[in-house]
């Protein structure tokens, strides 16, 4: 099996059954042999919309810290969710966009917080306008083709700008079409000219991966 990200042949079957996953022994990513994007479609409960209208959240807040060294400008998420982490990058002072194809989600995120979300894949988003900021928390995993989304953020960022990643840790999950640690990121963050500045882990919501990278 080839890898979809590094190309190498070197890749190993880790788990069979139906998640039927393969690890690449170069760029370590593990990755299953389906050809569609992996989405959550969430009911959405009157409470959690309740809930959604505070704007603290624990982990956003943590989110928060990790890129509060940065100048405040124009921020694009992808896979914004319900609004709510760029709700609290504009209370901030940042200029904020989502793009998130759950539409119960974008409404949300659009009618209750007022953040400007447009309801559809990021692979099909097309914009004239350059980030300062692209966010891509707890997305890039669901994609079917993750280097298409980097090379697009990398077209999308102003020279000098950053892009923030959050991912979790070795959830083999049905959602999941690839699972990242942070070798396989230098590997993604080098093809596309980014330079990673810093990475952490964090436990909130569930273990994870934070790097912060600028864009060459
Ligand atoms: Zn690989």
């Amino acid at each position: 099996m080839t890898c979809p990200i590094c190309n190498s042949t070197e890749t190993e079957k880790e788990i069979s059954g139906i998640l039927n996953y393969y690890k690449c022994g170069i760029c370590d990513v593990s990755f299953n042999t389906r050809k569609e994007k992996q989405i959550y479609n969430p009911k959405i409960t009157l409470m959690q919309k309740l809930i959604w209208n505070i704007p603290y959240s624990y982990y956003n807040s943590e989110r928060l810290d990790f890129i509060k060294q940065l100048e405040k400008g124009k921020v694009l998420d992808i896979g914004s969710g319900n609004g709510k982490f760029l709700y609290m990058l504009k209370l901030k002072g940042w200029e904020t966009q989502g793009v998130e194809p759950i539409k119960n989600y974008a409404e949300f995120a659009s009618k209750s917080l007022g953040i400007k979300t447009f309801n559809e894949f990021f692979e099909d988003f097309e914009t004239d306008e350059k980030f300062d900021l692209i966010t891509l928390l707890f997305t890039i995993d669901h994609t079917n083709d993750p280097l298409c989304v980097f090379e697009k953020i990398h077209s999308m960022l102003k020279s000098g700008g950053h892009l923030f990643i959050a991912s979790p840790f070795a959830v083999y999950h049905e959602q999941h079409n690839f699972i990242f640690t942070e070798k396989t990121f230098d590997f993604l963050l080098e093809k596309f000219s980014f330079v990673k500045i810093k990475s952490e882990i964090n436990y909130k919501p569930v273990r994870n991966l934070f790097i912060l990278a600028q864009n060459k």
